[in-house]
This record gives C-alpha cells, structure tokens and sequence, in this order.
C-alpha cells in the first residue's frame, strides 16, 4: 500500500522513533514498566503547568472517549447534575454518555459556528441551583473552532461548581494553564497533540475533586477515583495496560521536549494552519468558522458552489499524492476538513496545496 501522512485530527501521523518503540514487549509488574507510567504522569502534569499534591494525573485504557465517560461517569453522582456545553457532535456526545449512564444533566446546545458563551453559562446556573457540574469542549474537533475555556471557567468557578474540559484535540497543541484556571478535570488522549499512538486518554485532575469521585462510578473499568489510586501506590495499572503505546508515548513526550515544548509545537501548528487557510481561500475554499474563532489543529472547508466533483474524487487524488484530508462533520453544511497537527510541517502544506490546485485544473475548476 502507498504511504500517505494523516491530516486527521488524531490517529495523525508520528515519527518512525515513536513507532519504533512498540517493537518491544514489555512486561507490565516490574519497577522499570511503574516508572516508565509514573514518569509519563509527571510530564503531563508539568505539560498542563500543575503540580502534585494539588493535581494529579490518571492514565485511562481506551480512546480519548473512555477517557470522557471515565470523568462523568466517576464525578456525577446521585444528586449532582451535569450542565454540558455543546457545539460540536464531541459536546453532544457528552450527553450520549450521560444518557446512558443515567446522569442527572442538561444540555445547552450552541451553534456549530458560535462559542459557548460565559453570559449564558452564567444565567443558566442562576436558573437551575441544581447544577453541581459544568462541561465542555476546548477545540470541537467537529468544526475546529476553539471554545474559549477561560471566561467560561471562571464564571462556574465563581458560581463554586465542578469545571470538566475536553481537551482532547487541544492539550499541548494549545498552551492550557489548568491550575490558573482551577480547572477540576480535563482529559486528552495519547493520540492527538502529544503525537503518540491510539490506546489510551489521560485526565489531569484537580486532587480534590478527584477525591470526592471515591465510591461514585457507574463503571468497573471505567471507574477514576480507583485508577487513579492503584496508579498513585507505585504507577501499576489496574487492569493491562497497553504497553507498547505506553512506551510509544513515553518517546512521544521526549520529542515534544525536543521540539522545544508546547510553544514550538503551538507555533508549527499554527503556522501549518495559517499556511492551509491564506492558500486554500485563494483556490476559493471559505473557511466554515470566522477568523476570530478557527483554532489551529483542523479547519473546515465549505465546498465551492457549483463543483463538478465529488469528496469522494478529491480524496482519492489527494490520497494518491500522499496525504488523508477528512470528510465534514458539521450538519448544517457542505463540507470537508483538513487537519495540521502531528508530525506535519510546512512543506506538507506547501505540498498539499499544490495538489489541490492540480486537481482543480484538472477538473478545469480552477479559481
Ligand atoms: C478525538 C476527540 C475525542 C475522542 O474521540 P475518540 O474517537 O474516542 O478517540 C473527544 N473529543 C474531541 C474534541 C476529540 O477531538
């Protein structure tokens, strides 16, 4: 099969180093695999600029999914009650899970191309005293638009509620600063910015809130508070671990280090991203989030009126020449999406939009 790099937002493409390190089968008792784990927790609490005893970091079986339902499932209990915030298919899958673990929650939906807003967070929790925990989504990786935790944070911290981020598509691509923030939860996976392998999400909590999710959850497996505990005795997993993603990972966070940490990576993203969205409006593809709220890992592309092809044509011309774009998930529009983060760099896009403006001469749709 011909190679080709992902420009989706995660699995996304690593360096062959990463890979590399899954050739060996670790076993998962010994000192040396607990160290390997509690070193890992240590970088992710420096990475989300924390620190032990007053954060702590959990380590979660799964895709970053897991790693959400883990965080409701263990911290909403009886008599609490969830308010999510949703603008994306990743916000509403938030309620899925409260669904089916039969949670106590409202869902206050936004539009896919608005942020959710303090104001109305604000008047929500005036209205209903009954809310105990609020949720959302940092980058919605539906769209790509970047919510803006920060103001959001603060009115439900003031409002002395439990503040839950999926971070998934954003932690370490974007700069968090979870402890200014006071943010109680916030969950991402191995295989997004950190450029690891899919197998396992990570949650970085808040010690006391993560205290108060002891004896809570709908779950065996799922169940936070005892993960995190048989992990804080000596770095053991509860149940297997995937240990070749965990030593994937662990070779992930040391070339992020060596990339120069969050803020080189943050910058090669947003370069990539800013590259993709000045060359693609110039081909006559419009962005579907406003400048002002379009994050720097995936950006959504409307298709142009009147083409004379399909995703379907595009995508495997595109594959061909060596790169995955992404199919649209917004629902209210025709679109595609294209994904800048992983081991992408700026001749990447240079290339691929070269192979767009191929593709529409050839289709004799060029703008
Ligand atoms: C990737 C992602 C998830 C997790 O999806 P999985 O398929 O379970 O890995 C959750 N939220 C957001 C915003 C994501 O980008």
């Amino acid at each position: 099969m011909p190679n080709y790099k992902l420009l989706t937002p995660g699995p996304l493409t690593t360096t062959d180093t990463v890979k590399k390190e899954m050739m060996f089968d670790h076993c998962t008792w010994d000192d040396d695999y607990k160290k390997i784990t509690t070193k890992i927790r240590g970088e992710l609490l420096k990475l989300a600029h924390v620190s032990e005893p007053e954060y702590t970091a959990v380590l979660m079986q799964g895709s970053g999914t897991f790693g959400v339902e883990s965080v409701l499932t263990s911290s909403v209990g009886e008599d609490d009650c969830l308010l999510i915030l949703a603008n994306g298919s990743y916000g509403k899958r938030m309620a899925e899970i409260a669904e089916h673990a039969g949670l106590h929650y409202y869902m206050e939906e936004f539009h896919y191309d608005q942020i959710p807003d303090a104001g109305r967070v604000k008047e929500i929790l005036k209205e209903h005293p009954e809310i105990t925990h609020v949720s959302m989504v940092h980058s919605e990786t539906t769209s790509g638009i970047l919510n803006d935790i920060a103001s959001v944070t603060k009115a439900v911290k003031a409002a002395g509620k439990t503040m839950i981020v999926d971070a998934m598509s954003s932690f370490a691509g974007v700069d968090i600063p979870v402890g200014e923030l006071q943010l109680d939860f916030l969950i991402s996976s191995a295989n997004k910015c950190i450029q690891g392998v899919p197998g396992f999400s990570f949650i970085i909590c808040r010690r006391k809130a993560l205290d108060q999710c002891e004896g809570k959850a709908r779950s065996l497996s799922l169940d936070l508070y005892d993960q995190w505990k048989t992990m804080q005795a000596d770095g053991k997993w509860r149940f297997t671990s995937p240990t070749h993603v965990v030593l994937a990972f662990a070779k992930a966070l040391e070339e992020l280090d060596e990339e120069g940490g969050i803020e080189a990576r943050s910058r090669r993203y947003q370069e990539n991203n800013r590259y993709l969205i000045s060359h693609m409006k110039a081909m006559g593809f419009i962005p579907y989030v406003s400048e002002e709220h379009q994050g720097p890992i995936i950006t959504t592309f409307f298709y142009p009126e009147n083409r004379n092809y399909t995703f379907d044509e595009m995508y495997r011309y595109i594959k061909e020449r060596g790169y995955a774009i992404y199919p649209g998930k917004v629902t209210d529009a025709d679109t595609f999406r294209i994904g800048n983060i992983g081991e992408i760099y700026l001749e990447d896009m240079e290339k691929l939009c070269r192979i767009f403006r191929e593709f529409l001469q050839a289709k004799g749709a060029a703008a």
